[in-house]
C-alpha cells in the first residue's frame, strides 16, 4: 500500500477528528453482481470511509477491522478498469452501496467523477447514495444519466451528527444539497437510516418538515442493522457508550418498528411517498 499522504479539511463545520490517511487498491472487478433489490451492479470507488460513522456495519460486512475503517484505499484505476469491463452490460449500478462515494478523498482524487463519465456511453442507470453535499460538482453528469441521487439524513441536530457522523458534513448542508438535486429536476431522495430509536424521535417533526421544504417527493426508510460486536466498538468510542446502550435496548426492543411507521404517516401527511430500503 502507497500513502498519498492526502490531508484534507472539511469546508464547513470545522476539520474532522483526524486527518484521512489515503492508500491505493488495485482494482480486479469493476462491477459486481450486486445482491440489493433494483440493482445490477455494485461500484464502490473507496474501500473504507473518512465518515467513520458510529452505526456503520460496512467494516464488519467487508471484515475490515473497524479501527481501520478510515484509513481508506482509493481504487485510482477503477475508471480504467471500468471502462474495460462495463461493455455489454445493462442495468442499473448502485453507486457507494458499501462505502460513501462522496467522501472527502474524492474531492482530490475524482474517481467517482471518472467513473460516472465511462458510464454515460453504455446508457445504464446509476443509483447514487452520499452522505455528502460534494455530490453536487457532479450534476452536470447525472443530468445525463437515469436512475436517482440519495443523500442519507439521520437528524437536523448538528450535535448528534457530530456524534453520530463525525466525518461527513452537517445536516443543513446535505439538505441544501438535496433542494438543489430536486431543483434541477434530478429523481432525488433522502435516505433516512438507520432509523434511530430514541435518538431520531428527538427531532422527528423538524426532519420531516425541513426534508418537505428541500422539494424532493420522496424517501427511503433504512432500519438500523447490528452486528456481531459492534455495539462494543461503539460503546469504545468517545461519547459512544450512552448511544450503544440506548441502540443495543431498541434494536432487542424493535422500537424502530415503531419509529418507521411514525415516519410513514408523516411523510404521507406532507404528499411525500415512503420506501423501505434495500
Ligand atoms: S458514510 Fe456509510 S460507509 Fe461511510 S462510515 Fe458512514 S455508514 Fe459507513
Amino acid at each position: 500500500m502507497s500513502n498519498l499522504d492526502l490531508f484534507m479539511m472539511l469546508e464547513e463545520g470545522g476539520p474532522p477528528p483526524k486527518a484521512p490517511r489515503i492508500g491505493e487498491v488495485h482494482t480486479k472487478v469493476a462491477l459486481p453482481a450486486s445482491r440489493l433489490p433494483g440493482l445490477d451492479y455494485a461500484l464502490n470507488p473507496y474501500v473504507g470511509c473518512h465518515h467513520d460513522c458510529l452505526y456503520c456495519y460496512a467494516p464488519y460486512v467487508t471484515r475490515k477491522p473497524r479501527s481501520e475503517w478510515t484509513t481508506v484505499l482509493a481504487r485510482t484505476d477503477l475508471p480504467q478498469v471500468l471502462a474495460k469491463q462495463i461493455r455489454g452490460k445493462k442495468g442499473t449500478i448502485g453507486l457507494g452501496t458499501v462505502t460513501d462515494p462522496y467522501q472527502e478523498a474524492e474531492r482530490h482524487l475524482l474517481i467517482t467523477r471518472r467513473c460516472l463519465m465511462e458510464i454515460i456511453p453504455h446508457g445504464l442507470a446509476v443509483s447514487a447514495l452520499t452522505k455528502s453535499d460534494l455530490i453536487l460538482r457532479d450534476i452536470d453528469l447525472y443530468r445525463e444519466l437515469k436512475g436517482e441521487v440519495g443523500i442519507t439524513v439521520t437528524s437536523v441536530s448538528d450535535d448528534l451528527s457530530r456524534s453520530l457522523e463525525p466525518g461527513a458534513p452537517l445536516p443543513g448542508r446535505r439538505l441544501e444539497a438535496l433542494r438543489k438535486l430536486a431543483d434541477e429536476g434530478l429523481n432525488a431522495y433522502a435516505l433516512i437510516g438507520p432509523l434511530l430509536p430514541l435518538l431520531t424521535e428527538r427531532d422527528i417533526d423538524e426532519l420531516v418538515e425541513a426534508l418537505s421544504l428541500t422539494g424532493i417527493t420522496w424517501a427511503m426508510l433504512d432500519r438500523f442493522r447490528s452486528r456481531p460486536g459492534m455495539f462494543e466498538d461503539m460503546a469504545s468510542r468517545d461519547g459512544g457508550r450512552e448511544i450503544a446502550q440506548r441502540l443495543e435496548k431498541a434494536h432487542r426492543t424493535e422500537d424502530y418498528r415503531g419509529l418507521e411507521m411514525l415516519l410513514r404517516r408523516k411523510f404521507q401527511e406532507r404528499g411525500m411517498r415512503c420506501v423501505d430500503a434495500f
